[in-house]
């Protein structure tokens, strides 16, 4: 990608040297107990990781706080992400004021190892989430190194989509969608996992669309698409469950297959119109 060091984002919330006791929230351990974080974040993480088994009962991850040589080892990547809210969110105000809607700014959290956020404690093992409540994405830096070595997904590009995919979140919160998903849920508790799989690959193509505009303002490069493409389908529900020794079953999904969630990225990619992610009315 043709990034631009702009320096960091004015909507950027820097909680890194927090490190992941809870220093900075009064003291104590984050209290991550497994009850409370799990199902909020389900529909707004980039991964269906099952928490749990992830997670176990262990207890509360506890680190010391990063040097100050370790943050500055990061400030690229800081810069990087920087870059790319700023393109994303660019991107989504500027469609908002054409529709006449007003596009409430989103902030991101960058944390190290566990976080507060509106929508409870999350361990960086959630993976990169948007938390409705508060309008915030938060990001644990070393997801993208996991991103690259764990899951396959190298390159710039694919740590962009991981963004673009929690602002598509966001944008669907300003504009309702996650709200009337979320009701719909809770009325259709048989549907649930249908409708979280087409709430994230709607996010999915929203990321897209994103990078339709990102090209055509001339700022992708040769191997990106395929970056975010290849990205999308690491992070399916079906590459997941294999790569930990799973039988994938789809009537368990909650983010879509890797085929599903690389071809909605695509489609907003193609198209670069958000009227072409409707996963709700068009089935996936
Ligand atoms: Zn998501």
């Amino acid at each position: 990608m043709k990034w631009e060091d702009r320096g960091r984002s004015p909507n950027l919330d820097d909680r890194r040297a927090r490190g992941g006791a809870g220093r900075g929230l009064g003291g104590g351990a984050i209290p991550l107990g497994i009850g409370g974080i799990v199902l909020l974040f389900a529909l707004s993480a980039i991964t269906g990781i099952d928490l749990l088994s992830l997670f176990g009962l262990g207890g509360a991850p506890t680190s010391a706080p990063p040097s100050q040589q370790e943050l500055q080892a990061e400030e690229e990547q800081v810069r990087f992400v920087s870059f790319v809210l700023d393109d994303v969110q660019g991107f989504w105000q500027e469609t908002f004021v054409q529709s006449g809607i007003d596009y409430p700014a989103s902030t991101l959290v960058l944390y190290r190892d566990a976080v507060e956020s509106g929508c409870g404690v999350a361990p960086a093992a959630t993976g990169p989430f948007y938390c409705p409540t508060d309008l915030n994405v938060y990001l644990d830096l070393s997801f993208y190194d996991q991103l690259r070595s764990r899951y396959g997904a190298p390159g710039d590009f694919a740590q962009a989509y991981v963004l673009a995919h929690e602002l598509g979140h966001h944008v669907q919160n300003a504009l309702g969608t996650l709200a009337m998903s979320q009701r719909s849920q809770q009325t259709q508790p048989g549907s649930a996992n249908q409708l979280s799989v087409a709430t994230e690959l709607q996010a999915d193509c929203y990321a897209g669309v994103w990078a339709a505009s990102a090209a055509a303002r001339g700022i992708m490069e040769v191997g990106d698409l395929e970056e975010g493409l290849n990205a999308a389908a690491a992070v399916g529900d079906d590459t997941l469950a294999q790569r930990t020794g799973r039988i994938p079953n789809q009537e368990t999904f909650t983010h879509g297959s890797a085929e599903q969630r690389s071809r909605w990225f695509h489609t907003g990619y193609e198209t670069g119109d958000p009227n072409a992610c409707d996963t709700f009315a068009q089935g996936f």
